[in-house]
């Protein structure tokens, strides 16, 4: 029986307990952001439950062998949001701080990520509830094999695509790949993106994502009538997105006036120097001590006089309690998750333009995605391609949302939702429900 788009369905049951938002945690966010853009849906309004319930969520015991003969059990998580548009694909995260829901909210966002920028694939993520920095290199080594193989009934080069995250790197890309394709046999390269580029990664992925922000930056700065090359920027994190998207930024004439990572805060009015900082970084681990500029109280930095903020660190660091002091015209937000709704809704207010998560750091996964398809025929890019065809897809990408946020008078995180909702429900009725 064919149920209209008014009528709820007849077997709509309440979303189980552990899928609902009992507080504003992550995944609570994710359903809220839902909420927001189901009214512009039309008819494909039908589908909208399915993203309010991932496809698959699995949670697995990881026990290793410590060094000193102990043995020691990690939680493991891999959850696959959507699989409509293609396989799953999202990174993987070692964090003490992991929960479900966490990995859940993370994986429906690359569900989103993956739909804004067009590229073929649903969302996915997983993570293990560890600090990885307590463990040796051979203990980091067993375990992440050992969550491999727990996981590798659900992941594959057609299925789902792990790549690096938070805590995780090129190396545990390797040992991923390694274990997945002993168990299956044969190597299979494109089980995992983000590898080293001797494994079959691709050149420019490392740099992908700081050049995607960078990209939609710029973009956006042209439609508000902001010169990158007269603009103050601040960074926040100075890691592999905030210090790639701060090089760019000061190649095309910005000045970088701050930076406060997890060590400090530093502030340089007349710009910092964005090369001898990077270098500083790569010698000490932190900005701070970095002699050609003022150290600052790390919570001075959302004061500074800037016209770009980007925050390229954690999760939920823009709250109710700082979004009224920042004075940028414009943040793009390179971290996933920077940004509060409450926060949000104030910097909206304040007409701050706000550049999503969803579209500002999809550079890296559009990389990913490259080299899968590298992977796949065996023929290697070289990286000016690479570069071309990355600022070729955000481009596209950011000016699709912009046109949407336009006509129906949003902000650009609604737009992006709007254009990702409707690729990922369009492609779901399509194929219809099976059986
Ligand atoms: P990274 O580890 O290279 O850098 C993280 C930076 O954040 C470091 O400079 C660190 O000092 C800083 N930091 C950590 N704790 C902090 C704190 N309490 N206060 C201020 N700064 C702090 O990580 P990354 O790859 O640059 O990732 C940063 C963010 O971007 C994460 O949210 C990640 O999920 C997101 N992201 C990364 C990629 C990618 O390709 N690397 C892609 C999409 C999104």
């Amino acid at each position: 029986m064919a149920t209209s788009s008014s009528t709820p369905a007849p077997t709509a049951h309440p979303l189980p307990s552990y899928l609902q938002a009992e507080h504003l945690g992550p995944w609570g966010i994710f359903l809220q952001q839902v909420d927001r853009v189901e009214p512009y849906l039309g008819n494909l309004a039908r589908w909208v439950e399915t993203l309010k319930r991932p496809k698959r969520i699995l949670v697995v015991d990881v026990p290793i062998h410590l060094d000193d003969g102990r043995i020691a059990h990690f939680e493991g998580y891999r959850v696959q949001h959507n699989t409509s548009r293609g396989p799953g694909k999202g990174g993987v995260r070692f964090h003490q701080d992991v929960t479900l829901s966490e990995v859940m909210a993370l994986s429906a966002w690359m569900s989103i990520k993956n739909a804004a920028v067009n590229v073929p694939y649903g969302g996915a993520k997983g993570g293990i509830r560890v600090d990885p920095k307590t463990l040796s290199r051979g203990e980091l080594e067993r375990m992440t094999r050992r969550y491999t193989s727990e996981i590798g009934i659900i992941i594959g080069p057609t299925k789902d695509i792990p790549a690096p995250d938070v805590n995780t790197n090129e190396q545990i890309m390797a040992w991923m790949m390694d274990t997945y394709s002993m168990n299956q046999g044969s190597t299979a390269t494109g089980v995992v993106t983000g590898k080293p580029v001797d494994l079959g990664g691709s050149l420019g992925r490392r740099e992908a994502t700081g050049r995607g922000v960078f990209t939609v930056g710029a973009e956006a700065a042209k439609r508000i009538g902001l010169d990158v090359a007269k603009a103050a920027v601040a960074v926040q994190g100075f890691g592999n997105v905030g210090g790639i998207a701060g090089k760019l930024f000061a190649e095309a004439g910005a000045r970088v006036v701050a930076v406060q990572d997890h060590g400090g805060a530093i502030y340089r009015e007349a710009g910092l120097d964005v090369p001898s900082l990077l270098k500083h970084v790569a010698e000490k681990g932190t900005v701070a001590g970095f002699e050609h500029a003022e150290a600052m109280e790390a919570d001075k930095f959302w004061d500074v006089p800037c016209d770009i903020m980007i925050p390229a660190a954690l999760e939920q660091q823009i709250t109710k309690a700082n979004a009224h002091r920042i004075q940028a015209r414009m943040v793009i937000e390179g971290a996933n998750g920077p940004t509060t709704p409450e926060a949000d809704d104030i910097l909206h207010e304040r007409n701050v333009l706000v550049l999503p998560d969803v579209i500002a750091n999809a550079g890296g996964v559009t990389v990913s995605y490259f080299e899968w398809v590298q992977d796949f025929s065996s023929f290697f890019w070289d990286e000016d391609e690479i570069n071309k065809r990355l600022v070729r897809v955000m481009q596209q990408a950011f000016a699709g949302v912009w046109q949407v946020a336009e006509q129906h008078k949003v902000s650009l995180r609604t737009a992006t939702f709007i254009v990702a909702c409707e690729r990922i429900l369009h492609t779901r009725e399509l194929r219809g429900l099976y059986p």
